[in-house]
């Protein structure tokens, strides 16, 4: 992953945490980050593959450092979870994505379903219903327009209750994405409980199509996986015309990844809708 986010980023800095004092450091500077708002989110586009027709965006959390410059989340959300700071983090960054979505729809510009991800600690508050209705109700964004995206281990790691707090989520009418799909272990049957809307194939399967044929057949297993659930499906890290070719024919027709869109800033994305409108 790092160096793929390399040429992405101003500046790159290979041992953030390299030290205990080093992490101390950072610890403290994450605080003041999220106090002195130096967070900032990308949106990246969900397309229909068929014909690139936008259908959604996910939200992805970078820190403006300004020592630093802009430094990716896998330099930052880990500490941030084992500090906790992902709580008041997390929830900023689905308000700010919910705010960003219900602007778009107010401004005419597009009804897009605006993609959020959560961390473990986040689903073990035992407020995280209450906390995303509150969001909801203050931003104005409708339900249905909000995906959240966990992954297998977050849900798996919370044993029964993860169907509680899935189903109390759902009942908001909130999307629920299982991100990074097919690096867990979930089986067929304990997948067929959970109240999910969609699986979203890892970027790890889609990264060697066509070079590797096992790679390959996992992709298409997950797609068949998700048809017969009835779940949606989209394919994450979709870089070339074959990978895309690839899943349409497999049946999986949303995608994401750089063929349709690098994750950019929010006005950057706005214009992007805005030109897509008059276009
Ligand atoms: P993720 O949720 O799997 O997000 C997809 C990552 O793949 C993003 O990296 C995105 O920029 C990158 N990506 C998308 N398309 C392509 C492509 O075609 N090729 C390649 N090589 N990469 C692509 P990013 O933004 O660096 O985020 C990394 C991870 O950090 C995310 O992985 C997610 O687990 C975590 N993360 C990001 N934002 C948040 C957040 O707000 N909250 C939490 N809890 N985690 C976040
Ligand atoms: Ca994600
Ligand atoms: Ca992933
Ligand atoms: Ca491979």
């Amino acid at each position: 992953a790092k160096e793929e986010g390399r040429n992405t980023y101003r500046f790159y800095t290979p041992n953030l945490t390299e030290t205990a004092q080093e992490r101390l450091g950072l610890e403290a500077r994450l605080h003041r980050a999220l106090a002195s708002e130096e967070f900032v989110l990308h949106y990246q586009a969900q397309v229909d593959m068929r014909d690139g027709q936008l259908i959604g965006c996910e939200a992805l959390v970078r820190w403006n450092s300004a020592t630093e410059g802009l430094v990716a989340p896998d330099r930052f959300i880990p500490l941030a979870e084992e500090t906790g700071l992902i709580v008041p983090l997390g929830e900023w960054v689905l308000r700010q994505a919910c705010a960003q979505g219900q602007s778009w729809r107010a401004g005419g510009l597009a009804d897009l379903t605006v993609a959020v991800n959560l961390s473990g600690r986040q689903l073990r508050a035992p407020d995280l219903v209450e906390r995303v209705t509150r969001v909801l109700e203050e931003t104005g964004l409708p339900p249905a327009r909000l995906k959240l995206e966990l992954t297998e281990s977050m849900i798996m790691g919370q044993g029964e209750r993860a169907l509680d707090l899935l189903r109390g989520l759902k009942r908001l009418g909130v999307r629920l994405s299982i991100d990074d799909f097919g690096t867990g272990y979930s089986s067929l049957a304990y997948l067929k409980r959970l109240p999910i809307d969609e699986l979203k194939i890892d970027r790890d399967f889609v990264r060697d199509i066509p070079a590797d044929s096992s790679d390959m057949e996992i992709a298409a297993t997950i797609i068949a996986m998700a048809r017969n659930l009835r779940l949606n499906v989209i394919a994450e890290g979709v870089e070339t015309s074959e990978q895309c070719d690839f899943l349409i024919r497999q049946g999986c027709m949303a995608g994401q990844g750089y063929l349709f869109g690098r994750p950019q800033p929010a006005e950057d994305f706005t214009s992007l809708l805005s030109d897509h409108q008059t276009a």
